[in-house]
């Protein structure tokens, strides 16, 4: 059986074309160049808690880096280097080969080097740090301002229907037709599986919105907690338009409007950004956003006070409560 140093060796150890990595893996620690300011964010992932005990180990490995992936873009920083400790109950090179896979696919996209870590036994679990460079603007969850328009990336609350579609569904029966109804219904689900499954960490948009958003934070609790943290760090209020929200087309065919609302408003782990902006950027970030190949919609604004509201259809409105459960 494979020895620790024989785990690092052969799955954690690749080279890095980074100059900025002075000293990778092997060392007692790593040595790295880092001009000017960095971002540092650390995330941990248990079994059982933070993913499903029959996840995929690729899913693991590549959403252990892609939650401080979205940490970082949330500042509005370059992902650089991580560090990566692991927790395993036993030495399963076929599961350890294919976290690997996983985590280094997803670090090879964003141009991140794996510097160094730690593994030692126990029940599973892994921890990632990241570090990322910032320039002297960066965004934070204090900057936003009366007045601010609020927007959100992508189309929320897919990951939290998503995870509820994680329950097996049965093979379609029926007629030629109700068979055809079933694939796509089918293929509306696999979509927000994979929006689940493997997060898109927003950082080309993050980096783009650094000179133009006031404030910035990333969307894991839910947009209208996330989008409180904001206004508790800015000293504000928030009017959110329910009527606004960008909902994917999967997620509005399967589930009931006031479903797909609730994912929306409250449904965690999209990793989408949800950032504010003075109306005078509006045109700009539009172009920055685009040319970056991000959506983004503006669902709101800040507000003098500390409380966030919907609205719908101009009227106060109610967010549905946590709970549902229509899979
Ligand atoms: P030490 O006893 O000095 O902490 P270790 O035996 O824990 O050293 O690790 C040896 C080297 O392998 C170190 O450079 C460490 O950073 C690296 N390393 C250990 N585990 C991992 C891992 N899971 N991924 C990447 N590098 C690792
Ligand atoms: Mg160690």
């Amino acid at each position: 059986m494979a020895g620790e140093f024989q785990i690092i060796e052969r799955y954690f150890t690749r080279p890095s074309g980074d100059r900025s990595v002075v000293l990778g893996v092997g060392d007692d620690a790593a040595v790295l160049a880092i001009d000017g300011l960095a971002a540092v964010t650390v995330d941990t992932l248990v079994e059982g808690v933070h993913f499903p005990r029959d996840m995929a180990p690729d899913l693991v490995g590549y959403r252990v880096l892609a939650v401080s992936l979205s940490d970082i873009a949330a500042m509005g920083g370059e992902p650089k280097w991580c560090t990566l400790a692991l927790t395993l109950a036993q030495v399963d090179e076929a599961w350890l080969g294919e976290f690997a896979r996983g985590l280094f696919e997803l670090a090879s996209v964003h141009g991140v080097s794996l510097v160094g870590g730690d593994i030692t036994r126990g029940p599973l679990a892994a921890s990632l740090q990241l570090i990322g460079r910032v320039g002297e603007r960066y965004l934070t969850r204090a900057g936003g301002r009366p007045g601010d328009d609020v927007y959100v990336t992508g189309t929320p609350g897919d990951a939290a229907a998503g995870l509820a579609l994680r329950v097996a569904t049965a093979a379609p029966q029926g007629t030629q037709a109700e068979r055809g109804a079933a694939a796509v219904q089918g293929a509306y689900a696999m979509a927000l599986r994979e929006r689940f499954e493997r997060p898109t960490p927003r950082v080309a948009a993050g980096r783009a919105l650094a000179p133009l958003a006031n404030a910035a934070i990333d969307v894991s609790d839910g947009l209208l907690a996330d989008l409180g943290h904001i206004c508790e760090r800015s000293g504000c209020g928030a009017i959110v338009d329910v009527d606004a929200l960008p909902l994917s087309e999967a997620l509005a065919a399967l589930v009931p409007p006031d479903a797909a609302l609730e994912y929306a408003l409250s449904g965690g782990d999209d990793y989408e950004l949800c950032f504010t902006a003075p109306r005078s950027n509006a045109a700009a970030i539009d172009a920055a956003l685009a040319a970056c190949g991000t959506q983004a919609r503006r669902i709101g604004r800040l507000i003098e006070g500390s409380v966030v509201e919907c609205r719908r259809g101009g009227a106060p409105f109610a967010p549905p409560a946590r709970g549902y459960t229509h899979f």
